[in-house]
């Protein structure tokens, strides 16, 4: 993994603005990994692993959100144990098997590309349904439509246990009121957000050196930051 420069990040931010998380998600990936152009196709709780990777590389390995408390609205502070996360999740085996209610299920893990399609394609649908790459019982083929509940809850839940931070939650109590809840942390949102602030306080450097010194951004940003603080408080004196 490569880690993207300030100036690259900008643009990188620049761009996803109007997207959404996977795509994101995606842009931000490719920089990391120029060498490869399979990374729609990895699955999410290893894309959410990579996430992470970067995450640390970027802004460090403390994690801290806060949570209101549905029951008595107090602000809960919990550090995220990031280090933990990254020992749940190698990339697992593509295709994956179960039989169900008398049925043959093949399946892969759901991918970027999966949840893209289902949330943005001509046919949007159910991501789960995607998975399911084939279904057969007594030898005759059974569209995903018609699998039973049971099956696809057992589908579900190979896939939760296959690829565990595709969906990352937890934990919380309440030291106030002593509630007990469960929290979702979706990696890219928090990424996303810490770019943003990175972007808007770089931005503003920009601004302030390009209207004193008359600096084009290309050059203000090829500075190193330490060199860029060093103007910026020249300026102040
Ligand atoms: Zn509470």
């Amino acid at each position: 993994m490569r880690t993207p420069g300030t100036a690259e990040l900008l643009d990188i931010w620049d761009v996803g603005q109007p997207l959404p998380p996977a795509r994101r998600a995606l842009l931000l990936l490719s920089a990391a990994y120029p060498e490869r152009d399979d990374i729609a196709s990895w699955p999410l709780g290893y894309i959410n692993r990579q996430l992470i990777v970067l995450r640390q590389r970027l802004f460090g390995h403390a994690l801290v959100c806060l949570a209101d408390c549905p029951a008595c609205e107090e602000v809960v502070e919990i550090e995220m144990p990031m280090d933990a996360l990254l020992n749940a999740n190698e990339m697992a085996d593509a295709t994956h098997r179960i039989r169900s209610e008398g049925c043959d299920v093949r399946f892969h893990l759901p991918t970027a590309h999966d949840l893209l399609l289902a949330t943005e394609g001509t046919t949007p649908g159910c991501l789960l349904a995607r998975t399911i790459d084939s279904a057969c019982r007594d030898g005759v083929d059974v569209a995903p439509a018609e699998l039973g509940e049971a099956t696809l809850a057992a589908v579900e839940q190979a896939i939760e246990r296959a690829d565990p931070l595709a969906h990352i939650a937890f934990a919380m109590t309440c030291p106030a009121c002593g509630h007990e809840w469960s929290t979702d942390l979706h990696i890219i949102d928090v990424l996303w957000a810490e770019i943003g602030a990175c972007a808007r306080r770089v931005l503003s450097e920009v601004g302030r050196l390009a209207q004193a010194f008359g600096w084009r951004e290309s050059d203000i940003l090829a500075m190193s930051s330490t060199r860029r603080n060093h103007y910026l408080e020249w300026l102040e004196t």
